[in-house]
Order: C-alpha cells, then sequence, then structure tokens
C-alpha cells in the first residue's frame, strides 16, 4: 500500500513541472504581443508638442505671453485642429495651467503647461528721518517713523518688528510669499548739544540806584537733562549803590559735559539825563491823561489799531485794568499820571506824590508786567494850582528835580487839544471840531509834536480819527513816548 501511493505522488510533480514551463511560453509570447501592439498605437497616436518649457516660472505683475503648441498626426500637421485651455493671471499669484487637446478616430491626446505666478521681490522699509542719529545715553530712543510696503501685498508697515539694541534699532519685514527684508537704524549714544539758559526778564536788567537788585531767574533746558536748573552757577555781582553796568555770568553742564554760558547786563541807574533822547521833528505823539474809561478808551484804541498809530495813555487808578492790559498789549506806552489826580493830596507834599504815584507804577507793573518809568504831572510841570496844597514849599521845583533822580522821565506838551476845559464848555454841536482844530492848527513840521488829549473825553473820541488822518494826510507821522525820545518840558512856576 505504501508504495504504491508514493509512487504515483512522484509522476504527479512531474505533470505540474511540464505544465508551468508551457504557461511561461505563452504569458512572453502575450506580453510581447501587447507591447508590440502598444508601441503601434503610441506611434499611429496624434502628437502634441509645446514651443517653450513644460512648466514656466514667472514674476507677478510680469507679462506672460503664451508661446502655443503644434501638432501632427500620421505625418499630417493637425495643429487648426487642436483646442487650447486655460490662462494665466499674472496679476494673481498661483498656478494656473494651459491644456492643449486633440481627438482623432479613436484617439484623445492632451498635453499640459504649468505657469507658476510667484512673487520674489522683497518688501521695502523706508526709515523717517536718519538713518544714523544720535541719542541721549540716558534716554530710549524715540521712533522716528517707517514705512513697509510690498508691491504685492501692499502696506505692510503694521507687520514691521523691531528690535531695540544699544546701538541699533533693526526692522524686519515678511512678505506674503516669505520675501524678507531687514534694516537697520544706528545709534549713537551721544549727547553732543549744549543746554540752553533763558533769562526771566531779559539779558539787559535795570536796577534803580539803590533798590537791592534781586536775580529774576532763570530757567534751563536741555535735549537731554531735566532739572538742570539747581546746576547753574551764577558769578558776578551788583552793586546797586553804585551807577554802572555789571556782569552776571550763568554756567551750568549737562550730564555729558556740554556747557553753556550767558552773560547777564545789569545796569544800575540813577538819574535821568534831561539831554537824553533824540528830538524828532514832525513827528506827532498823541498823548491820553486820566483813562482808562470803559466808556471811551475801548473807541479811541479801536481807532489807532484800525489806523495802525501808536500812542501814549497817562493812567490813574480809574477804569478797568483790561483796558490798561489791552493798551499795553497792543503796543502803546502805558505812563504813570498819579493815583488819584488829586491835586490836594499829590501836591501836598513830595512824600504823598511819590506814594501815590508809585501806587499807580505798581497797578500798571501788576497788569502788564512793565515798570513804567514815564510821567506826566497832573496839570503838567508848570502848573501853579500846586501852590494852593503845598503850604509854600514850591513843590513843583522839588518834584522836577526828585523824578529825575529817581529815573523817571516826563512829558509835558506843545499841542493843547483843550479838550478838557474850552472844547467841554463849546456847543455839542462844536466840540469835535473845536478838538480837531485845536490840535491840527498847533501842528509844526519843525520839532516833535507831543499833542496832550483826554480819552475820558467824548468829543476827543469823535476827533480822534480826523486828527490822524489829517496828519498822515500832511506828512507827519506817529510815534509814542519812551526812553529813546527827548522829554518836553515846560518851565516850572512854583
Ligand atoms: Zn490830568
Amino acid at each position: 500500500m505504501d508504495n504504491k501511493e508514493n509512487s504515483s505522488k512522484k509522476k504527479n510533480i512531474v505533470v505540474k513541472r511540464k505544465l508551468s514551463k508551457k504557461g511561461l511560453r505563452y504569458t512572453i509570447i502575450l506580453v510581447s504581443i501587447i507591447l508590440v501592439f502598444s508601441i503601434s498605437l503610441y506611434i499611429l497616436s496624434p502628437k502634441i508638442t509645446l514651443k517653450g518649457k513644460k512648466t514656466i516660472i514667472i514674476n507677478y505683475n510680469d507679462n506672460y505671453q503664451e508661446e502655443g503648441a503644434t501638432s501632427k498626426f500620421l505625418g499630417n500637421d493637425v495643429t487648426s485642429s487642436m483646442k487650447q485651455s486655460g490662462s494665466v493671471n499674472t496679476k494673481k499669484i498661483g498656478t494656473y495651467k494651459i491644456n492643449y487637446n486633440i481627438k482623432k478616430l479613436f484617439f484623445n491626446v492632451t498635453k499640459t503647461r504649468t505657469i507658476k505666478v510667484v512673487d520674489k521681490k522683497n518688501p521695502v522699509i523706508e526709515l523717517t528721518g536718519e538713518k544714523e542719529v544720535n541719542v541721549c545715553p540716558n534716554k530710549d530712543y524715540k521712533e522716528d517713523g517707517y514705512k513697509a510696503y510690498d508691491e504685492y501685498d501692499g502696506d505692510l508697515t503694521n507687520k514691521v518688528k523691531i528690535t531695540t539694541k544699544k546701538d541699533k534699532q533693526i526692522y524686519k519685514v515678511s512678505d506674503s510669499s516669505g520675501n524678507e527684508i531687514e534694516i537697520v537704524r544706528k545709534l549713537n549714544r551721544v549727547d553732543k548739544e549744549s543746554p540752553k539758559i533763558i533769562l526771566t526778564k531779559g539779558e539787559t536788567f535795570y536796577v534803580k540806584y539803590g533798590n537791592e537788585y534781586k536775580e529774576p531767574g532763570f530757567k534751563v533746558e536741555d535735549n537731554c537733562d531735566s532739572n538742570l536748573d539747581d546746576k547753574v552757577e551764577i558769578s558776578g555781582e551788583v552793586d546797586s549803590k553804585k551807577e554802572g553796568t555789571y556782569e552776571l555770568t550763568y554756567k551750568v553742564k549737562d550730564s555729558s559735559n556740554n556747557e553753556t554760558k550767558v552773560v547777564r547786563k545789569v545796569l544800575v541807574y540813577k538819574k535821568t539825563d534831561v539831554n537824553s533822547g533824540e528830538s524828532k521833528p514832525g513827528v506827532i505823539y498823541l498823548t491820553f491823561d486820566d483813562g482808562p474809561s470803559s466808556e471811551t478808551t475801548t473807541h479811541i484804541l479801536n481807532v489807532l489799531k484800525e489806523e495802525g498809530v501808536k500812542a501814549t495813555f497817562f493812567v490813574t487808578n480809574s477804569g478797568p485794568d483790561s483796558l490798561i492790559k489791552r493798551e499795553y498789549d497792543e503796543g502803546h506806552t502805558v505812563a504813570l499820571h498819579t493815583a488819584s489826580h488829586d491835586y490836594s493830596k499829590v501836591y501836598a507834599s513830595v512824600d504823598n506824590y511819590f506814594k501815590d504815584l508809585e501806587t499807580v507804577q505798581k497797578r500798571v507793573e501788576r497788569i502788564t508786567g512793565y515798570k513804567s518809568n514815564i510821567i506826566r504831572f497832573p496839570g503838567g510841570s508848570s502848573n501853579t494850582v500846586s501852590r494852593r496844597y503845598d503850604k509854600g514849599s514850591k513843590i513843583m521845583t522839588t518834584l522836577t528835580n526828585e523824578v529825575l533822580n529817581r529815573g523817571y522821565r516826563y512829558y509835558d506838551w506843545n499841542v493843547d487839544a483843550s479838550d478838557a476845559w474850552t472844547c467841554a464848555q463849546a456847543k455839542v454841536t462844536d466840540k469835535k471840531n473845536c478838538v480837531y482844530k485845536n490840535v491840527v492848527n498847533n501842528l509844526s513840521k519843525s520839532r516833535p509834536n507831543v499833542v496832550l488829549m483826554h480819552d475820558i473825553k467824548y468829543h476827543t473820541k469823535d476827533a480822534i480819527r480826523d486828527i490822524i488822518r489829517y496828519g498822515k494826510n500832511n506828512g507827519y507821522t506817529f510815534a509814542k513816548l519812551d526812553d529813546n525820545v527827548k522829554m518836553v518840558r515846560f518851565s516850572v512856576n512854583n
């Protein structure tokens, strides 16, 4: 039994081997036929040939010109029956395809060109200000500004990343295609600017003889340091008991050792020189006494402003502060006439007079910050009314000398509008004309004309424009009284 089974198994194996050898042969033949058939089909099929490259990369916004393709079938040119599809948008980054397709018999052949529109350009960063700046050693750099722009993405300013180092500021930005730009602003940690000392009340300061000199103050400004005021050193001295010009030197250094020096001239003055100042012929000095008055002074200021004329106001304690401020702010001279204008008081004694005068001087200084030294005596320096009150002391002789000793300048007049008395008595319809005539009939081209008027009078207010027009039309000029105008003084009668 065992032997029979073994011999039949051996026979089966031999048969299988013979069969598999046959199968292999058939397979090879079959594959060869398919291969030959395929190659023949390929050779027979229509052919498409692209002009140019199969894959093209172009920059955003560049021009794209499709070069086209040709097609052949069985040795004939069949380009005209080939169909093209697809397009390229060079304004938009992306991958585009142009397809060429031809159908012949049972053939359907397509060939594709790939066009990649890319952004290869870097964005741009523009810095406002210098590329190299000096920065205070003790301060952070204060950004001067910048702008970032990309041809494809547009404004990228918000995407700029800044890295600050001690000696530089780095600006970096990337566009949406990953193109990156980096620029640098150089920071020089140096301070080469000197501080500035600003002297309160200016570089020339007047001190009246005998008055104590008090430092008017100063302020230091510096690009890097604050609070340098305490570091100012002042050298020099003022002896206010000795007339002359003194120099005070103010020095300060900032934390980078930049030094500044300024000099203040302090003039200690004593007596007014009666010959000082110029005498200009043909100039009209309009002067207004006894004001201000809210009834009339405003109108006069309006006319002066409209006519572009500067004048002088000898003020008292009357009227609102605002008008004195306006007189000063509009460039007129605010001068002093005494506070009370009460003859019985001011001419009763020298002390009384100066007390009264200093009261109005302080009023003006409080309102304007300016200490006026230009005065006019009530009634003028030649008045005799003072005799009634001075108990025979010849007070005008004393006062006219004493005001000069104390550095004041006093001005009488040589043209009298007579607006306070004569014209005030005239008929209502004549008042204005009375003032006008009294002024214009007494003007002279051969001397300065100091015109006495009163800004508290209605008829003066009404006449003032005509007076100014007359002056302008007849070759006169107008000015205000100040230290540069020679005093016009009467002779003293008491
Ligand atoms: Zn007066």
